[in-house]
């Protein structure tokens, strides 16, 4: 959504990770146990296929880091990355829900395999059910990490090792908190004054 309404560039490690993993690259090799088990890819990995794709030219308007950093070790690795590049983060945006709500949110949801477009068993739905929205694709996809029990496994992930992020980026004064339980248009429009706001 931020990247139809303000033309951003999304970078998701996840994405990056499953695509390694797809192509059966030794990182990606590497990764696909950890990432079934619900647990964090290894910085050393993380940050490579981060350095990489960020040495490509379209990152240069802004970028939206989607997943990353996860890890103390990956913020300051990344605030270095940003300083040579005489860069800097903009916003760190807090999209904060429940563990329940997350449970239900991540476990329902599916994609497009044509497009991407995201779908969800409750929230939803197709127009007309089995056709994508957006492309008129008929097939559809579910992460293989997207099942109740991995999720609570990830949840657990995050608040060892990356929720102590959200101290690390207000101690830096570029903190948004967003209150993330209300419906999706809600969020949409609360997350684009965050980044209208920031990016003036
Ligand atoms: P995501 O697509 O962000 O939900 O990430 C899916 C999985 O990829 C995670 O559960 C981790 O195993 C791995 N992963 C993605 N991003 C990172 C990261 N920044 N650090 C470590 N592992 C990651």
């Amino acid at each position: 959504m931020l990247e139809e309404d303000f033309g951003l560039i999304q970078l998701s490690t996840g994405d990056l990770l499953r695509a390694a993993v797809a192509a059966g690259t030794d990182a990606g090799k590497q990764a696909k146990a950890v990432m079934e088990a619900g647990q964090l890819v290894s910085d050393d990995i993380v940050l490579a296929i981060l350095k990489d794709r960020m040495a490509q030219p379209d990152v240069a308007k802004g970028i939206i880091l989607d997943g990353f950093p996860r890890t103390a070790v990956q913020a300051e690795a990344l605030d270095r990355l940003l300083a040579a590049a005489g860069q800097k983060i903009t916003a760190a945006i807090s999209l904060e829900v429940g563990d329940a709500a997350m449970v239900a949110r991540v476990a329902g949801r599916y994609t497009c395999a044509g497009c991407g477009e995201g779908y969800h068993d409750q929230f939803k739905h197709p127009a007309t059910a089995g056709v994508c929205d957006k492309c008129g694709g008929l097939g559809f996809k579910r992460r293989a990490d997207d099942t109740a029990t991995t999720v609570r496994d990830r949840l657990t992930a995050y608040h060892a090792q990356t929720a102590p992020l959200i101290t690390y980026y207000d101690g830096k004064g570029v903190l948004e908190r967003l209150d993330a339980m209300g419906p999706i248009a809600d969020i949409r429009q609360a997350l684009g004054a965050i980044v209208q706001g920031v990016a003036a």
